[in-house]
C-alpha cells in the first residue's frame, strides 16, 4: 500500500565556479623589491643564507660560510668586498666591468681604476671609503624620498577614484 513516489532530483547543481583571480604577481613582485629586502648568497644552493658581503670582483654575494672560503683563498685576499647588496652591478663600471673604487668629486659618480686612469684623470678623485659615508645619507635620503613619491603617486591615484 505504499506509494511510491520517484524522488525528484533536482539537477539543478550549482556548480560554483571560482573566477581564477590574476593574480598580478610580476607587479607584486616589482613592488616588494624595495631596499630593504635581504641579498641572498649567491654560492648557496638550497637554504639560502643572507648575504653578508659582495664581492665587487667576482660580482657575487657571499654568506658568512662562503665569505670565509673566499677570504682563505690567497687569491681573493685583495678582492673589494662591500656590505651585501641586491644591485652589485650599480657598484661595477658598466664600461670597464671593474669595482667602482673611487668616487670622482668632478662628477660625483663612483668610478673605477681604470676611470681614474682614463678619462678621469684629472679629475679629483677619492677613495669610495671616504665619499661612503656621505653616500650612505645622500642614498638613504634618496630612497627615502622615491618611496614617499611612489606613495603620494598612489594616494592621488586612490584619491581621483574616490572623488
Ligand atoms: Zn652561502
Ligand atoms: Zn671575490
Ligand atoms: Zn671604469
Ligand atoms: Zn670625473
Amino acid at each position: 500500500m505504499s506509494q511510491k513516489r520517484p524522488h525528484p532530483t533536482t539537477g539543478e547543481e550549482k556548480v560554483k565556479k571560482k573566477k581564477p583571480e590574476e593574480e598580478k604577481k610580476q607587479q607584486d613582485k616589482a613592488m616588494a623589491s624595495s631596499s630593504d629586502h635581504p641579498v641572498f648568497c649567491d654560492i648557496c644552493d638550497e637554504g639560502k643564507e643572507k648575504a653578508v658581503k659582495s664581492c665587487l670582483m667576482c660580482h657575487i654575494s657571499y654568506c658568512e660560510t662562503h665569505l670565509e672560503k673566499h677570504r682563505s683563498n690567497p687569491h681573493q685576499k685583495k678582492h673589494k668586498l662591500i656590505n651585501a647588496v641586491e644591485n652589485l652591478q650599480d657598484y661595477i663600471c658598466q664600461k670597464h666591468g671593474r669595482p667602482m673604487e673611487r668616487f670622482c668629486r668632478d662628477d660625483q659618480t663612483c668610478v673605477c681604476l681604470s676611470c681614474t686612469e682614463g678619462e678621469h684623470r684629472t679629475h679629483n678623485t677619492v677613495p669610495l671609503e671616504e665619499e661612503s659615508q656621505k653616500k650612505k645619507v645622500k642614498k638613504f635620503k634618496l630612497n627615502t624620498l622615491t618611496k614617499l613619491y611612489n606613495l603620494i603617486r598612489k594616494t592621488n591615484w586612490l584619491l581621483l577614484v574616490i572623488f
